[in-house]
């Protein structure tokens, strides 16, 4: 393909090769030491690329730097976010394979003996793929395009501008943050330090991708007390908590699962049981795209909670529920600017916004509840978090493109 930023995908190779897993059972930031030797490297290449202010928070770990406008008037500040580190998937010793002008129809090897392929009649967004270069894995680990993609086209975009001065833009911050595949990287993200009046996190999927809703999400244990008595005498006496536990799961809609929603309907997913007689675990999150259609699912629960309770005694079953983040809707629908300045980018060139919403949520849900109003933009990969991930160079170079020309249109927006 023709290259226009030259050092975006070696770049990216370069990225990919380093483990950054995140760990959701550490309660350190970042979570791994691996992502801390990244980051600092990263800020190193930050430097040397020219940018500046280049920083790690202590308290967040977020490596931050900023370009200076060459504007000699105002415009609002734009902030680019992406994160670090990478899905709960084997991240060692990843080997990156590049398919050169790909036909969109044959079956890709991944490992040497094809047990893994990416075959288009399993992955038909594999056929809208012809012609162009796509970067796999080889098999036994993911790739790491969610989101070293992201990473690697907003470095090269403000690569692209510190290389070309004659092109003018407003100041823009960058953001690039550990433990998002963990939910809890942009926990303590800063708002008032990242000094940016609007932003996007360059993380989303195929190319067009503009999210601005998200789930609104709530975690729940629970956890439930039996009696074990030696079983032969058990009568009247033994409580089974796995008895108890499965009279929960069932008390749930069955229909309102994952594997049984699409579009815009919400789910209770159980992720984790853990049990024996005398005590269970159950670990599940909870989903929907309204509010209020939240709350109704928490009360659903609590009803739950109260009538297993009243029918065996009181502390039998405890609860420990807790509000993850919330659809990003609610703040962004008086901001829609933000949106129109991205779909505008992505008109301006020739790329189709695709705007459905989020089955999950992104950094952006949190930071936009932070004040900062921050949508989604794509980064390029599919098949995200596991060894069938890819991204096509050109995806790439669009993501850069789109971000370059959202950077333009803002200098319209004098203050
Ligand atoms: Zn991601």
């Amino acid at each position: 393909m023709a290259i226009k930023y030259e050092k975006l995908i070696p770049r990216f190779l370069g990225y990919v090769k380093q483990n950054t897993r995140s760990d959701e059972n550490s309660t350190t930031i970042p979570s791994t030491e691996r992502q801390t030797v990244f980051l600092n490297k990263l800020a190193e290449e930050l430097k040397s690329v020219g940018l500046s202010d280049v920083k790690i928070s202590s308290v967040n770990s977020y490596l931050t730097a900023e370009l200076p406008s060459n504007l000699d008037y105002d415009v609002p500040v734009l902030g680019l976010i992406s994160h670090i580190d990478t899905a709960d998937f084997n991240s060692e010793n990843i080997k990156p394979k590049i398919v050169e002008n790909y036909d969109g129809k044959s079956v890709i090897k991944l490992d040497d003996e094809g047990k893994y392929t990416l075959d288009p009649k399993v992955f038909p967004s594999l056929n809208s793929y012809a012609g162009q270069t796509l970067i796999t894995t080889s098999g036994d680990t993911l790739l790491g395009s969610d989101d070293k993609s992201g990473v690697s086209e907003i470095i090269t975009a403000m690569e692209y501008l510190i290389g070309h001065p004659e092109i003018k833009h407003g100041k823009v911050k960058i953001g690039l943050g550990p433990d998002e595949e963990i939910g809890t990287g942009a926990d303590k993200f800063d708002v008032k330090d990242f000094g940016a009046d609007f932003a996007y996190t360059v993380d989303g999927g195929p190319v067009g991708q503009l999210e601005y809703e998200t789930f609104s999400a709530a975690g729940l244990k629970v956890h439930i007390t039996g009696k074990d008595v030696h079983p032969g005498s058990a009568k009247g006496i033994m409580i089974n908590s796995m008895s108890i536990a499965n009279e929960f799961q069932n008390a749930l809609p069955s229909d309102e699962v994952p594997e049984k929603t699409d579009g815009r309907e919400g789910f209770f997913h159980l992720i984790s049981i853990n049990g024996t007689v005398d005590a269970t675990d159950l670990s599940y999150i909870i989903r929907d795209f309204e509010r209020t259609g939240l709350e109704d699912r928490k009360n659903k629960v609590n009803q739950i909670v109260s009538d297993l309770n009243k029918k065996y005694s009181e502390e039998t079953v405890k609860i420990d529920m807790k509000d993850q983040y919330y659809n990003m809707i609610d703040i962004i629908k008086d901001h829609m600017d933000v949106v129109k300045i991205a779909e505008h980018a992505m008109k301006n060139l020739d790329i189709e916004p695709d705007e459905a919403a989020v089955r999950g949520g992104t950094d952006g849900s949190k930071i936009s509840f932070m004040g900062l109003p921050t949508p989604n933009l794509f980064a390029g990969g599919e098949n995200m978090h596991g060894r069938f991930e890819y991204v096509a160079e050109e995806s790439m170079e669009k993501a850069v493109d789109v971000v370059l020309e959202i950077i333009k249109l803002n200098n319209d927006n004098k203050k």
